[in-house]
């Protein structure tokens, strides 16, 4: 049985990241969100682009102020709302009515705010002495033209879509979405679209949607092949068709050491490397992952695809794809590698939580803030095949290995999903 991390490691050195050149496309900007940049995007523009206001006031020269008796300075007869050049220089002891945004005049260095004056016709009373430069974007003072804006494997959120728009990018270079095969096994599955009435002993492929929604979440495309029963001959046709159509195939059941579990011996007669069988987590112990080449010409160097025989416990299936899928697919997909990982955060648990501390425990629950301070709320039963006892929980306790019991009111890893 290999570790969490040892397996954590095994599955992100298989892993070979897209080819930014092979494995992206060309989206207008205003479909890029949640995708993965696939080249730096450098500014062609200084940001601001010239020197402005911060501020509804007055522009004004501070080296002028020296020279004064009382801080008063003349009121140009021009305004500078945004979106307006005046070609006109302050002259000595001139101030200028300026509005946010508006373009600093040639010679003004600093702006005051028009709280802390007082107009009287053409003059200007300052309340307080500026500070020098105040209020004032300088020219370049965000970025400057020529360097790098969003770097390649950043996920573009709303703040980058913004910061591209304003950059007068129309379209943006971004990785593919990985495609991601589904294929559910066991003879008690009976497919959710079916019409046929269910029988006794029969469950519905629930993993198909689960894992459906999971790829769907880290940005990847699911395709469903379908469940079969647990017959080899058919399991491994499925399996040769997902493999010759993915980047990643996902299989869930018949990966455990029961009679019917077949996973592992047909990866092994296709010829797939197998690098592992069994990890100490709970749940999710029999895991098994392979890579191998999706078409039988031998002599054709190609991308191997990545092979995860998940257990068919939901729950099992779900912490699988957590802890290790996730970060599979986000090294796939081009992503820098803080997405490569699971993010953990330290958490008071409002329950007594138990392990037996033989693998690495998984516990679900809900996560909240109290006055800011992070609280875990653990469900009542630890079922692996219990998805319903995982309703509304966002987030697993992780109890290391030889890690017993956790006291209520103690501090405790989680990992966030
Ligand atoms: P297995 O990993 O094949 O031994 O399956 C373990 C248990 O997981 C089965 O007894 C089913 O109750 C459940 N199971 C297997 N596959 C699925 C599935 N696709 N959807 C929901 N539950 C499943
Ligand atoms: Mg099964």
């Amino acid at each position: 049985m290999l570790s969490v991390a040892e397996t954590e490691k095994i599955i992100l050195d298989l892993v070979k990241p897209f080819d930014p050149e092979i494995d992206s496309e060309i989206l207008p900007l205003s479909q890029a969100i949640t995708r993965i940049l696939a080249e730096d995007i450098n500014s062609t523009m200084d940001f601001p682009h010239w020197d402005n206001s911060a501020m509804d006031g007055y522009a004004l020269r501070y080296a002028d102020l020296a020279d004064l008796s009382e801080l008063k300075l003349v009121i140009a007869s021009e305004e500078i709302p945004a979106g307006t050049a005046i070609a006109k220089s302050l002259r000595q002891g001139e101030c200028i009515r300026i509005f946010t945004g508006g373009m600093l005049p040639h010679g003004a260095d600093t702006v005051i705010m028009q709280e802390d004056t007082e107009r009287t016709d053409n003059f200007l009373q300052l309340k307080v002495k500026p500070i020098q430069g105040e209020y004032v974007r300088r020219k370049g003072e965000f970025i400057q033209a020529g360097t790098t804006l969003v770097k390649a494997g950043t996920k573009l959120s709303a703040t980058e879509v913004g910061a591209l728009a304003s950059a007068r990018c129309q379209t943006v270079k971004v990785y593919r979405q990985p495609k991601i095969a589904i294929i559910s096994t066991g003879n008690e599955l009976l497919s959710l679209d079916s019409s046929q009435p269910m029988q006794v002993g029969q469950i519905i492929d629930s993993n198909l949607y689960a894992l459906s929604a999971l790829i769907d979440q880290v940005g990847a495309i699911a395709m469903p092949f379908g469940s079969v029963g647990d017959d080899p001959s058919k399991l491994r046709k499925i399996m040769q068709q997902a493999i010759a159509s993915a980047d990643i195939v996902i299989s869930t059941g018949g990966v455990s050491v029961g009679d019917y579990d077949y996973v592992d011996q047909i990866l092994g007669k296709m010829g797939a490397d197998i690098y592992v069988q069994s990890v100490a987590i709970k749940p999710g112990k029999p895991l098994t992952v392979a890579s191998i080449s999706p078409s039988l010409n031998v002599n054709k160097s190609e991308d191997k695809v990545l092979y995860f025989g998940i257990p068919g416990n939901p729950m099992s299936a779900m912490t699988s794809f957590w802890r290790f899928i996730r970060g599979a697919i986000a090294k796939l997909n081009g992503s820098n590698q803080t997405y490569w990982y699971p993010q953990f955060i330290k958490a008071v648990t409002m329950k007594d939580l138990h392990s037996q501390g033989r693998r690495e425990t998984y516990l679900w629950g809900d996560l909240t803030y109290q006055k800011g301070q992070p609280i875990f709320q653990p469900v009542q039963n630890y079922s692996s095949g219990n998805l319903i006892s995982a309703i509304g929980s966002n987030a697993l306790a992780v109890m290391h290995i030889n890690q017993t019991y956790v006291p209520m009111g103690d501090a405790v890893m989680i990992m966030l999903v």
